[in-house]
This record gives C-alpha cells, sequence and structure tokens, in this order.
C-alpha cells in the first residue's frame, strides 16, 4: 500500500501533530514545508532567507519557492514508499503543481485529510503555542485570514478531484487519530 497523503485545514487544526502520529504508524515521511522553513532560517540558509519576511508576517512564501522544496524532498529515497505532505498545497496552483508532478492517474491515488475546527479554538490553540514570531496575535489573525482566502479553496478543489475527506479536528487527539485511521483502513 503506498501512502500519499495531505494534511489540510487551517493553522493550529492539529495538522502536523496527526500527521507526525500517522507517519510513525504506516512508516513514511512527515513533510512538514512549515519545518523544512523553519529549518532553513535557523540555519541562514538561502532559501532560508527569501521565506523569512513572509513568514513573520504571517503571509505564504511564495509558491515557486516552496513547490521547488516539495519536488526535491519527494524525490528523495525515502519517499518513494509514500509520504505526507503538512502544510503544502497551501495554494490551488501549489496543488495542480504536485498533480503534474505525480505521474499520470497518481493523483487519484492522493487521499486529502481536511481536519475541520471552530476558529475560535485554533486562536486559543495558536496562542498558547506560542511557538515563535510567527505565533503571536496579529500574526495569527493574518494567518487565519490567508487560510481563508488562499488556502480554504482546496477543500472544493480535492472535492471536485475526488480525494477529500473532511474530519472533526475539534476533539481529543486519540478520537481524531482513531476517524483518521478509519478513513485510511488502517
Ligand atoms: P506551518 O508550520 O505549516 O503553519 O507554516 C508556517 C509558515 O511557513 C506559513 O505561515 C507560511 O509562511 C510558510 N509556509 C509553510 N508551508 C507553505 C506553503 N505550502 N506555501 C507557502 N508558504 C508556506
Amino acid at each position: 500500500m503506498t501512502y500519499q497523503l495531505i494534511f489540510l485545514g487551517p493553522p493550529g487544526a492539529g495538522k502536523g501533530t496527526q500527521a507526525q502520529l500517522l507517519a510513525e504508524t504506516v512508516n513514511i515521511p512527515h513533510i512538514s514545508t512549515g519545518d523544512i522553513l523553519r529549518g532553513a532560517i535557523a540555519n541562514n540558509t538561502p532559501l532560508g532567507q527569501q521565506a523569512k519576511s513572509y513568514m513573520d508576517k504571517g503571509d505564504l512564501v511564495p509558491d515557486a519557492l516552496v513547490s521547488d522544496l516539495v519536488r526535491e524532498r519527494l524525490q528523495e529515497p525515502d519517499a518513494e514508499k509514500g509520504w505526507i505532505l503538512d502544510g503544502f498545497p497551501r495554494t490551488v496552483e501549489q496543488a495542480s503543481f504536485l498533480n503534474r508532478l505525480l505521474s499520470q492517474g497518481q493523483e487519484n491515488s492522493l487521499r486529502v485529510l481536511n481536519l475541520e475546527v471552530p476558529e475560535q479554538v485554533l486562536i486559543d490553540r495558536l496562542m498558547a503555542r506560542g511557538r515563535s514570531q510567527d505565533d503571536n496575535l496579529e500574526t495569527i489573525r493574518n494567518r487565519l485570514v490567508v487560510y481563508q482566502q488562499k488556502t480554504a479553496p482546496l477543500i472544493d478543489y480535492y472535492q471536485k478531484q475526488g480525494n477529500l475527506h473532511s474530519v472533526n479536528g475539534d476533539r481529543e487527539l486519540e478520537e481524531i487519530r482513531t476517524a483518521l485511521q478509519a478513513i485510511l483502513e488502517i
């Protein structure tokens, strides 16, 4: 079974946590573009230098930068047996890039796990997390606006493509985990 999974949902929905658990369960890489970009910033690489100002404001990093890094990451040997993308795609352009990247017909085996969480719960969770620059209130609000404008249209996009599975993410971690495993028949 080759898993090609995408976690979709607003910031704070729990994508990272669930993606990590699932990646361990099925033993495939968890690929978080946010983690890769934060690592690039920490190491002050050219990618990090280009991404930093966007991330500090809660804006999206340009599609070309992120798409390049995803293409390279998916070519790594460990991604041959499947992968979980967390935080990518975030725009319709990125989603069609991914469809083109997957060999023909493969986009049908994609499964998109969409975590649904009410906005106030997201704000509370993100404030509590306070991970870095990108978790202050102003940045959090902007990230939610950007999500609505740029990323939420992917729900429709993947619904039409026939890949979408929506899950209530406003529950205990284990309940969400069980719901996701049921969808994937694990
Ligand atoms: P995340 O940890 O997934 O919430 O990502 C943190 C930040 O990294 C986002 O607010 C964006 O600035 C940037 N980022 C992560 N993934 C993407 C992506 N697919 N496209 C554009 N920007 C991204």
